[in-house]
């Protein structure tokens, strides 16, 4: 008989709920973004959109998997890292559906399922991986028994300076088009390349000094828009893009993962692409649906981590805001 795992998601602005066999087949994977009117997450606000959304996104779920809760083997759930009042709200949904259902819970970090969802869709198997996003920017690969972070931000994520950017300017985000995509289709019309702060530390960057820069030449009106948004992705992306280079270099994997929702950048896809060839690397992105915050990573990783006997008890299962990626063990890599 066929196995089931339920996802759920629910680290930041999304709410998510995925199904996927114990084979690896995505049965349904449902998402319920959550977008305010000025941009940026407020987290109680988000949080409350989660717990209204929660049921109808479930419920969805289940009808495009064509299940009934009752066949579920195991539910997961995002348990960090993330905003407080967002992952306790997905917690608690999960531990009430385990607890009716009578099925084990397994709690499942956020990044690893990013790592681990990306593998499973682009069948890359021991990846450099870049996962750049709203609350993440990290490059990791797997190294005995765990992800190791090679280089991250030591303030703010890629993703976030971009939104905060496009606010500033006074940019509108819509359906289907966020912030970052906004300020990508600015940027394919930029052309004067303008010096903005560089900061690479080792093998960890930093956006929020670059950010202060672009928003100060914002205001001063000097410059276009589009060639502002254009030196801004320049800039940040040649630093994510040297730091994943080096990661490689390194480590000397065979394989490149590109995820997290500013993969859907073109742009930095081909800055990605353009190492990846330099050190025979085949070079993948997660296809969108999975490279956004989404339920179905996490009902993976639940399946991965489950089948090899981990399980969260209900007394266990308080979320962890700040969980690294690196303490996580991960005995289905070898
Ligand atoms: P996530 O945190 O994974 O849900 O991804 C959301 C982040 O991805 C936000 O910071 C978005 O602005 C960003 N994003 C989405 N599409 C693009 C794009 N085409 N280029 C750059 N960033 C993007
Ligand atoms: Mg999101």
């Amino acid at each position: 008989m066929e196995k089931y795992c339920l996802g759920i998601e629910s680290t930041a602005d999304d709410f998510s709920v995925g199904i996927v066999t114990f084979k690896g087949k995505v049965l349904a994977n449902i998402i319920s973004a959550y977008m305010s009117e000025e941009g940026g997450i407020h987290p109680r606000e988000a949080a409350r959109h989660h717990a209204i959304a929660a049921n109808k996104t479930i419920r969805e779920a289940f009808e495009k998997a064509q299940i009934k809760p009752q066949d579920l083997t195991v539910i997961a759930f995002s348990q960090g890292p993330g905003l407080g009042p967002c992952l306790r709200t997905g917690a608690t949904v999960a531990r009430a559906l385990a607890s009716y259902l009578d099925v084990p819970l397994v709690g499942v970090n956020h990044c690893v399922a990013h790592i681990e969802i990306g593998k499973l869709a682009t069948k890359v198997k021991d990846p450099i991986t870049l996962y750049v996003s709203g609350g993440n920017t990290i490059v990791s690969a797997f190294d005995s028994g765990r992800y190791r972070i090679f280089g991250e931000t030591l303030d703010i994520a890629l993703g976030n300076c971009l939104d905060v950017f496009a606010r500033e300017a006074g940019l509108r985000q819509r359906e289907g088009m966020p912030f970052g995509a906004v300020v990508e289709k600015l940027a394919s019309k930029g052309k004067k390349l303008v010096l903005l702060p560089y900061t690479v530390k080792g093998m960890d960057m930093s956006f929020s000094g670059l950010l202060t820069a672009v928003v100060n030449l914002l205001k001063r009106g000097e410059y276009r828009l589009e060639d502002l948004c254009y030196s801004l992705q320049e800039t940040a992306f040649s630093m994510v893009t040297e730091v994943t280079e080096r990661a490689l270099a390194h480590t000397e994997k065979k394989e490149v993962l590109l995820t997290g929702g500013v993969a859907a950048n073109r742009r930095l896809q081909s800055m990605i692409e353009a190492i990846a060839e330099e050190h025979d690397a085949k070079f993948q992105v997660v296809p969108k649906q999975f490279a956004l915050d989404n339920g179905a990573m996490i009902a993976w990783t639940g399946v991965l981590a489950y089948k090899h006997g981990i399980v969260t008890p209900i007394e266990k299962s308080f979320v962890k805001l700040r969980w690294r990626l690196d303490r996580v063990e991960v005995p289905w890599v070898k």
